[in-house]
């Protein structure tokens, strides 16, 4: 089968792999019909992710169908149509029991880093009862891609971490496909304004057409004046971090207001100042996690509903021979207007 592999810093290539075999009896094994490319991908074709070695399959996003399934595997069968997680789960050890299934202790974030991932034609689900979900009948396939990572990404790092409530004021730091998956789930929550923050012009009038009642172009270094001047000096009950740098983190730490939140989604890389000379009285609280995709039922719901449109955040397709334009494409974002880039196996 053909793969996109990880060859060390800055390398990658398309190959031909053996196909994926069941190796535990609560495999399975998923022929992809649609992937992508996440930041991570990025991220760790940058050099900065030590768990992922080279001659690994990348990605950790996608929908299938089930070619073969373990002995073990009792909810699904061959054929069934299925999105993957990109956090695998046993359901069983002391973390999964607790929900957080991005610390289990036989899985968590290993897709396309510890294990082979989605950027193939096949690939090997682990714990597949529970790191897998029906697709309902009629699913638009494409939209519930972003259901695998970003959109549970955005809403339990950023939506709900952050305490996002009817009538507060959100500000987003980061209007990427993670920020913006950020931006559609608040609205679950009526919040009275939601401020998105970036340094690109186009990707801030997407944010404006997906709810963003403010934009704020930060690329001047004057946001947080920006977002307290809107705010009448008080400034973002919820402020949510969604790049990953020490000044967009700083930013939210200048603009969170009194008994207000930071929720942190960005992957660091690097040490950030915390500020507590200045935020010591102000009842704040800072919040960090790693999706644990407890969400994605009910995400599959919203989206099968219309109440949310991933498909919004959708601007490239290629086919599986074309991925390395893909990764491309992806990754010169501010020239290509690119958010999320589906891959047709
Ligand atoms: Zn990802
Ligand atoms: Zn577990």
């Amino acid at each position: 089968m053909k793969a996109l592999v990880y060859r060390g810093p800055g390398r990658k290539a398309i190959e031909d792999r053996p196909m994926p075999r069941i190796e535990l009896a609560t495999d399975a094994i998923v022929k992809i019909s649609k992937t992508t490319i996440c930041g991570t991908d990025l991220h760790i074709l940058k050099g900065d992710v030590a768990s992922c070695a080279p001659g690994r399959i990348l990605g950790h996003e996608g929908v299938g169908a089930i070619t073969e399934a373990g002995q073990s595997v009792t909810s699904f069968r061959a054929g069934d149509r299925v999105l993957i997680s990109c956090i695998s789960s046993c359901g069983k050890c002391e973390y999964c029991r607790r929900g957080m299934y991005s610390h289990c202790a036989t899985g968590g974030w290993i897709l396309g880093n510890t294990i082979d991932g989605t950027q193939a034609q096949y690939v090997r689900i682990p714990h597949a009862d529970t790191s897998l979900y029906k697709l309902p009948p009629g699913a638009d396939e494409e939209a519930l891609v972003m259901l695998s990572d970003i959109l549970p990404t955005g809403f339990e790092c950023g939506v709900l971490n952050g305490k996002v409530q009817p009538g507060c004021t959100v500000a987003i730091v980061g209007a990427g496909p993670v920020g913006l998956a950020a931006l559609l789930t608040a609205q679950f929550y009526a919040p009275a304004r939601i401020i998105m923050i970036d340094l690109d012009d186009n990707r801030l009038a997407i944010a404006r057409q997906l709810g963003a009642t403010e934009t704020v172009n930060s690329s001047d270094g004057k946001a947080a004046a920006a977002v307290m001047k809107m705010t009448g000096g008080q400034g973002a009950d919820t402020a949510i971090e969604a790049v990953g740098i020490p000044a967009t983190f700083e930013l939210c730490e200048e603009i969170v207001a009194p008994g207000g939140t930071i929720a942190n989604i960005g992957v660091h890389g690097a040490q950030v100042p915390l500020h507590l000379e200045r935020l010591w009285d102000r009842n704040i609280t800072i919040t960090t996690r790693l999706v644990d995709t407890v969400s994605t039922p009910m995400l599959l719901k919203t989206a099968q509903a219309g109440k949310i449109n991933p498909r919004l955040l959708i601007t490239h397709r290629f086919k599986l021979d074309a991925i390395l334009e893909a990764y491309d494409t992806f990754a010169r974002a501010a020239d290509t207007k690119a958010l999320k880039v589906i891959i047709e196996a």
